[in-house]
């Protein structure tokens, strides 16, 4: 057996900033029409989705992201998994869309898409009062010291708190 091991040319540092900065660009192009209309909220739901789409921002990132819900079998909406909010999923949104989840409908543990995922002992995301929207645990200390994203700059330690939850209304399956 040879100990050879493949060599890649390596990718300078100023290269990487580059395609991360393209990266980043390419998804703050996601729709600001979606986060504008997720607020106010509509009334609760009165159909059932195919999925709740909970609208999270990175604190890591400042983008925006979705934790996904999908409807069960059961009927109830389970999560499983997240994804960043980009322009190409502007189709699946009404753009009027968002309501107010039923007092039944329960958060998970999520991850966001910068890897940041909800502590043990805690659920969805944190609640952020000043820019009034959920963010995930990216820049949160171990001890539970909160700092929200770069646009936003709010920054304390995590209270308990709740409040109902959002979601983006679907175009898919109408
Ligand atoms: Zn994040
Ligand atoms: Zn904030």
């Amino acid at each position: 057996m040879s100990g050879e091991i493949i060599k890649r040319p390596r990718e300078t540092h100023e290269a990487a900033i580059e395609r991360w900065r393209r990266a980043v660009e390419a998804r703050n192009a996601s729709p600001v029409e979606i986060i504008r209309a997720y607020r106010p909220a509509q009334p609760v739901i009165q159909e059932a989705p195919i999925a709740h789409q909970l609208l999270r921002f990175c604190a890591l990132f400042d983008l925006a992201w979705i934790a996904n819900y999908p409807r069960q079998l059961n009927g109830d909406y389970v999560y499983n998994g997240s994804f960043w909010l980009e322009k190409r999923h502007e189709p699946h949104y009404r753009l009027e869309g968002a309501y107010t989840l039923p007092r039944g409908f329960k958060v998970g543990s999520e991850q966001c898409p910068c890897g940041a995922h909800t502590p043990l002992g805690k659920l969805g995301c944190v609640w952020c009062p000043r820019c009034t929207s959920r963010v995930c645990f990216g820049r949160t200390t171990p001890s539970g010291y909160f700092q929200c994203r770069e646009s936003c700059g709010n920054h304390g330690q995590l209270q308990e708190y709740s409040e109902r939850e959002f979601a983006l209304k679907l175009r898919l399956g109408r």
